[in-house]
């Protein structure tokens, strides 16, 4: 029998918190929000002001469902219990917001769905007595249980719902959002551009797939109309001066009729972006590479880019444009008026053209609008300097790094294929074989031909249609071997599944070797010459044969991070496996010149240690003392460590410097095939630190730092807070790693990527030669790769080395982290040095290349 738990709180509130359903704390005391979430609720109530006897609160489901889950309450009964609550809104005095939290609060309320994309926006609720009323949702409470950094926009939307609540109007922004211009109104637009330089011009670009329908005939000979998807194309862009008031402006034949006024309006689109006017983007360099590739247009002084600046200004927090909005404008959620359109294909198709023209001068006017706070807040915060400094100095290399992309060779290509596919095979015939051997032995099968003992494992195999089966591997394992089942918790939703990821897969190897071992080392060969196979096998280079990524700076450490390019064609290219980088080869005429910081990371650890030693370690230069050999001799006591205790002792110290567990260092290991347990990996962490006892007390000034001021600042200035953040053991860790992995991550772009870019850029234009030849062609992690013909390799490293190898202080240290450098005809890079060569010995070493045939 359920028990209601009434509402509570005045019926003359001016707040009314909508829940889902009671929990098992309410169904106790008969009172909405006292558990858990009830508790965190009040404590966001309180920080901005508000108390809870202020508001009302109430449930759309007055009792707690069964196992707690909202699914379990028919759909007819939720129906009723919706207008149920409509009715009671209805008798309340005079509410002013309503606060529905999470997703069933804010359908019932709006009928909208998707609380993350709708949290925090200005919406209207008309109630049945004819009353307006403002709504803004917000997550539910338990949603942070799960997963904490959301706590931050609850916060956001808890200040907002305060402020908001001492007014009744919506007071959304009021922007002028003009489509279906003439040429001349364009024209307009470029001669107000050019009357404000001192002003902002936000810049916005949509390219949907091009969609056509066309008759496709079904094997029972009928004809079905399906929807076929082109390349994505710019079909228009809009421009915004000022926050007010954007221009969308078309640029296909379909919209001007005549091809010279596509060409006229292209001319007058390249112009307002060649304006001085500063310009403002959001995530801009997907924009600049369909402008640049497909419409030669430039885009001069692009100063602010709203996804940099909101990363500048925090970069632990979300940094797309729907969200940024959410907390820095009053622009409610808009992001689903065009997605339809560029996600399903072309709006003209689709029939409603003005509502994405109107959609795409909205992007560009809340982008402008984004500008003027972010760029306030940076100033004070005394982070504008650095973003200057940081920011867009890297968006020429990066763009240009985009549209280049790196050559794939196709011969090399097909032969790795080849080599790969005909590995797969006979890794099948092995699996297919140790299957059936293990099954006979289990006595599901028989040994001859004579009929299977359990009829369901008869023609049992791993394989599905493409490859190896989960299902079927899990079927193998836990029910023909009964071994115990092995299972992971599913980050996103906090659940368990069984699981044959590598991790459990090996786990199993370890305690069960007799039962399984040899299968599971098959499987996860199989698994990883698979994955190989469709890395290179996949269409991912450009017709041209290059193969083009995405850089962003939008990560916690500012590294940068890589994917597949604006047109959804090529791939990461910081994660490609090593052991088929030799199909990815360098221009013509070139060959790759690498520059690669020296155990960055761990020397910048030891200088914040402040130990003697430990800095004298990390001074030292990487032909003279091998940090990695060193720390092996000590953690094994040997005094010549064999190649696989190097590094293991690598892996050790990465695991000690960062305050991993001996578990999930025994995790990462087993994914490389070596095989240790927990206990012996946590010894080998507790050997390394008793041996460096100073880097413990690094991690403890660290963790007491982020304790007392939640906040930590690197070598460079820039800082990362985490006021959001619960205090915790995966905090703590996170912290002790920031401050190494953005010293460096910055490093190689401030010092590396952005000179040395220009200085190749500036040689291009004042010698020529084989300068314009030259060019960077990847940067990934700790290293830059370049493009260079063998008559100015040499001078490409040095150029890098100048720029790279600079002392700089890390807590007060002085280091300069060394540069190591390696050549090759293809990314497999064949010959290296660990000091920095003389001319004669690089120049030879470069003719050994071309002799093996440099850059074909
Ligand atoms: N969760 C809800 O949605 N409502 C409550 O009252 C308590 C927890």
């Amino acid at each position: 029998m359920h028990r209601l738990v009434p509402d509570d709180g005045p019926l003359s509130a001016r707040i009314v918190v909508i829940g889902e359903a009671p929990g098992r704390w309410e169904d106790l005391k008969l009172r909405p929000f006292v558990g858990p979430s009830g508790g965190r609720l009040e404590e966001w109530v309180h920080e901005v002001g508000l108390t809870r006897a202020q508001m009302y609160v109430t449930n759309v489901v007055p009792y707690r469902p069964t196992a707690n889950e909202i699914r379990t309450v028919p759909k007819q009964e939720l129906e009723d219990w919706i207008t149920e609550l409509h009715t009671r809104l209805a008798k309340l005095t005079d509410p002013w917001v309503l606060v529905p939290t999470g997703d069933t609060a804010l359908f019932a309320l709006t009928g909208k769905k998707g609380i993350m994309k709708w949290r925090g926006s200005l919406l209207e609720y008309q109630d049945q007595r004819g009353r307006v009323i403002k709504v803004i949702p917000t997550l539910h409470p338990a949603a942070t249980f799960r997963s904490p950094s959301l706590e931050r926009r609850c916060r956001f939307d808890w200040a907002r719902i305060a402020s908001d609540s001492q007014f009744r109007e919506l007071r959304r922004p009021e922007r002028s959002l003009q489509i279906r211009p003439t040429l001349a109104d364009v024209q307009d637009l470029l001669s107000d551009a050019r009357k404000r330089p001192n002003g902002a011009l936000a810049i916005d670009i949509e390219t949907p797939r091009k969609l056509s329908l066309v008759d496709k005939k079904l094997k029972s000979g009928k004809v079905k109309v399906v929807r076929q998807y082109g390349a994505a194309r710019v079909v228009c862009v809009a421009f915004s001066l000022t926050p007010d008031s954007s221009l969308s402006i078309p640029t296909t034949m379909s919209y001007w009729g005549a091809s010279r006024d596509v060409v006229t309006v292209w001319g007058l689109i390249r112009a307002l972006c060649a304006l001085p006017i500063p310009k403002v983007l959001q995530n801009g360099l997907f924009d600049r590479f369909y402008l640049q590739a497909d419409h030669q247009v430039e885009v001069v002084n692009h100063l602010y880019d709203t996804m940099d600046m909101h990363h500048a200004w925090d970069s632990t927090d979300e940094h797309s444009l729907a969200y940024i909005a959410s907390t820095w404008t009053r622009e409610p959620y808009w992001k689903d008026d065009g997605k339809e359109d560029d996600e399903y294909g072309d709006p003209a198709a689709l029939g409603d053209w003005d509502t994405f023209w109107e959609y795409n001068a909205r992007d560009a006017a809340v982008t402008r609008e984004l500008a003027d706070p972010l760029r306030q807040a940076l100033i004070e915060d005394k982070k504008w300097e650095l973003y200057c400094e940081h920011y867009p100095p890297l968006r020429e290399p990066l763009l240009d790094l985009m549209l280049r992309g790196i050559r794939r060779d196709p011969t090399a290509c097909a032969s790795l294929v080849t080599k790969l596919k005909s590995d797969l095979i006979a890794g099948r015939a092995s699996i297919e074989h140790l299957v059936k051997a293990k099954l006979v032995e289990l006595r599901l099968l028989p040994a001859d031909d004579s009929p299977p003992l359990d009829a369901a494992w008869a023609d049992f195999s791993l394989f599905g249609k493409k490859s190896i089966s989960p299902v079927k591997l899990q079927r193998y394992l836990y029910e023909a071997l009964r071994l115990p089942k092995r299972t992971r918790k599913n980050k996103a939703t906090g659940e368990r599944a069984v699981t044959t990821d590598e991790v459990a897969l090996r786990g199993l190897a370890i305690t069960y070797p007799h039962k399984c071992r040899e299968v599971i080392g098959a499987v996860l060969n199989f698994r990883r010459t698979d994955k190989l196979t469709s890395f290179v096998s996949d269409g991912v280079p450009d017709a041209d044969g290059y193969v083009r990524c995405s850089y962003r700076r939008a990560t916690e450490t500012h590294r940068l991070s890589s994917s597949k390019n604006p047109r959804r064609t090529g791939q990461n290219l910081q994660n490609v496996d090593r052991d088929v980088r030799s199909v990815y080869v360098p221009d013509p005429q070139t060959i790759f010149v690498e520059c690669d910081l020296s155990q960055a990371e761990d020397r910048v650890v030891k200088a914040y240690t402040g130990d003697p030693r430990l800095i004298a370690e990390a001074r030292a230069h990487p032909a003279e003392f091998d940090t990695h050999t060193n720390n092996a001799r000590a953690i094994f006591g040997v005094e010549t460590p064999t190649k696989d205790q190097r590094y293991l002792g690598k892996k050790v110290v990465h695991a000690s410097n960062y305050g991993m567990a001996g578990k999930k260092l025994s995790e990462e290991l087993l994914k490389e095939n070596d095989v240790r347990t927990p206990d012996e990996c946590q010894r080998l962490i507790d050997r390394r630190l008793e041996l460096a006892p100073a880097i413990l007390q690094w991690q403890q000034r660290t963790r007491m730092e982020v304790m007392r001021t939640r906040r930590l600042m690197n070598s460079w200035g820039w800082t990362i807070d985490f006021k959001y953040e619960r205090l915790g053991e995966e905090l703590y860790r996170r912290a002790y790693a920031w401050r190494p992995q953005s010293d460096i991550g910055i490093l190689t772009n401030l010092w590396g990527l952005i000179p040395v870019w220009q200085a190749i850029q500036e040689r291009k234009r004042r010698i020529g030669g084989p300068w314009a030849r030259t060019r960077i062609a990847l940067q990934v992690h700790d290293a830059l790769v370049a493009c260079a013909p063998p008559e100015v390799a040499y001078d490409v490293a040095v150029l890098m080395r100048e720029c790279l190898e600079r002392p700089h202080e890390y807590g007060g240290v002085e280091l300069t982290i060394p540069i190591e450098v390696k050549i090759g005809t293809s990314w497999a890079m064949t010959t290296g040095w660990k000091r920095f060569p003389e001319r004669e010995a690089f120049d030879a070493a470069v003719r050994g290349l071309n002799e093996g045939g440099a850059g074909r």
